[in-house]
């Protein structure tokens, strides 16, 4: 028996010693193909769920590699804030999206908004509002066409200064999404004191409602949401089936492959070309 728990423990120390190598193998890479411009985000299109119109778009960070394939960010994304790399690419992310936000608005398409998604390691970072409104006078984006998606885990760090600092950047115009609503240890109190504009109902919930195992979250997400004041979202719709019971929820917009995938930026101009408008 002693030999047989010696080996479990050599083979357990084994696949530690292995993770950690591919961790470090994953963070080095990483950070080589930040440097390398291999990094840069996709955007989703958003859609107003009555009238059928694009809204807007979240941009959504992607890794390409020399190869060309594409490394999916929940591959990455922990690791890139483990280490703090998150909030130079997150900077990154930001300065991409209202570059590309620009560019969509100089092509035809004005009014459209931008959501970019930020990490709670991003947030405490005490120049984090000035970080934002920076990357905003640059690009010359007004504050209104930006939307911030922010997790309920932003509560963790202190409810208080996360309060005052999405406050801050409220008051400037910014919109603030809460994203996931529902899927980490959550209260409803976060969704009543974050300051925010619009709840995002995360695609879990969204599946399902056809898929015959429920569905009730999405209906109960929906009229609290419009209670407090938000603007309700769903995103992962994949069949018509969702949408049309999420329209007649009431729910307000929504994202998923059933409407538009993420896609590059020059895919996506001649993707709303083509849009009826
Ligand atoms: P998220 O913010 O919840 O983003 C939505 C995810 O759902 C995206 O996955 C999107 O591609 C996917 N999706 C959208 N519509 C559908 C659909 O109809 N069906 C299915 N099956 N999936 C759909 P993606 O792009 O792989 O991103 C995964 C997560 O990585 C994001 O989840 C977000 O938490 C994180 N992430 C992505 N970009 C960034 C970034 O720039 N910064 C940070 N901090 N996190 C990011
Ligand atoms: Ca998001
Ligand atoms: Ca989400
Ligand atoms: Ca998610």
């Amino acid at each position: 028996a002693k030999s047989a728990g010696q080996g479990q423990f050599a083979h357990y120390t084994t696949a530690i010693a292995t993770e950690t190598r591919d961790r470090t193998r994953l963070l080095q890479d990483l950070r080589m193909a930040f440097s390398h411009g291999l990094l840069f985000p996709h955007y989703q299109p958003q859609f107003d769920l009555k009238s059928g119109k694009v809204v807007g778009f979240e941009a959504l960070l992607r890794w390409r590699t020399e190869e060309g394939q594409f490394i999916p960010p929940d591959r990455f994304i922990p690791v890139a804030e483990q280490s703090g790399l998150i909030v130079a690419m997150g900077a990154q992310v930001l300065n991409n999206a209202l570059a590309a936000l620009k560019t969509i608005h100089q092509a035809g398409f004005p009014g459209l908004r931008m959501a970019v998604n930020v990490s709670v390691m991003q947030m405490r970072q005490p120049n984090f509002v000035a970080m934002v409104q920076s990357a905003l006078e640059a690009s010359g984006v007004a504050p209104q066409e930006l939307e911030l998606e922010v997790t309920e885990s932003v509560a963790a760090l202190g409810m208080e200064v996360m309060v005052e600092r999405l406050q801050t950047l409220r008051s400037t115009g910014i919109a603030i999404a809460i994203d996931d609503f529902g899927t980490g240890f959550s209260s409803l109190s976060y969704l009543d004191q974050l300051p925010a504009d619009r709840v995002k109902i995360d695609r879990a919930f969204v599946n399902a409602l056809d898929s015959g195992t429920g569905g009730r979250i999405a209906d109960m997400i929906v009229p609290l949401g419009h209670k407090i004041g938000l603007k309700v979202l769903a995103e992962g719709v994949e069949t018509e089936a969702q949408a049309n019971i999420l329209l007649e929820l009431g729910c307000d917009e929504v994202q998923g492959y059933l409407y538009g995938r993420p896609m590059p930026l020059d895919a996506l101009l001649d993707w709303l070309a083509k849009q009826p408008s």
